[in-house]
């Protein structure tokens, strides 16, 4: 059978309306993936999974909806296609949203704090625990103004905790994360969203 390359080739979206889309298309090309900034919602059809970068939530909010992505992105969360939110990623597709409260699209079952640490702490570096793969291992992980993951439903799994509080959590085919993944030099939990998306290709 001949195919066209396009359908043998792995691509990931990285959302790229506001915030740190270029080093999360960076770690992608890192795990060997090819990485495509995603500004309309039909270019998602092009893609294979999505990341929605940290930035502003309030900020971010305001472009999907004025670029009309919600609906767009619900069909590809329906279709199976992997997303992975990091910090106000992670705030627009929770379930709930308080401090204050904010639409969102209620894509994994959470409720996150939004800007949780306080001002002396609003940023900082630190060490968790993760478990992506057989064997838990430490992580470095990056908190910028991050939010806190308060509520945990039944059906998503925390798969890295900092302080004993999960920062990282997946329900299914949606992953997100408190902190900045891209900003260390560990690709490895690219690698897990990357692993995620190459599975639901193959349709695991
Ligand atoms: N504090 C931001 C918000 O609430 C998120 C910060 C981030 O993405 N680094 O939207």
């Amino acid at each position: 059978m001949i195919r066209s390359g396009r359908a043998d080739t792995m691509r990931i979206g990285v959302l790229a309306l506001q915030g740190d889309f270029a080093l999360h298309a960076r770690a992608l090309e890192k795990c060997g993936v090819e990485a495509v900034e995603v500004r309309k919602p039909v270019e998602l059809d092009e893609v294979d999974g999505l990341i929605m970068p940290g930035g502003e939530s309030t900020t971010l909010l305001k472009l999907i909806d004025a670029w009309d992505f919600v609906p767009a992105l619900e069909k590809f969360n329906s279709a199976g296609k992997p997303i992975f939110g990091t910090c106000a990623g992670l705030i627009l597709l929770a379930r709930e949203v308080e401090s204050p409260k904010q639409l969102s699209l209620g894509l994994i079952d959470v409720t996150v704090v939004r800007n949780a640490y306080g001002r002396q702490r609003e940023s900082f570096e630190a060490s968790g625990t993760a478990k992506l793969g057989p064997d838990p291992s430490q992580l470095e992980m990056v908190f910028i103004r991050a939010p806190r993951i308060k509520r945990v439903g039944p059906g998503v799994q925390v798969l890295a905790e900092h302080g004993g509080e999960p920062v990282m959590a997946r329900q299914d085919r949606v992953l997100v994360a408190t902190f900045h993944p891209e900003l260390t030099d560990s690709t490895k939990v690219h690698r897990y969203f990357c692993d995620l998306v190459e599975r639901s290709r193959a349709g695991a």
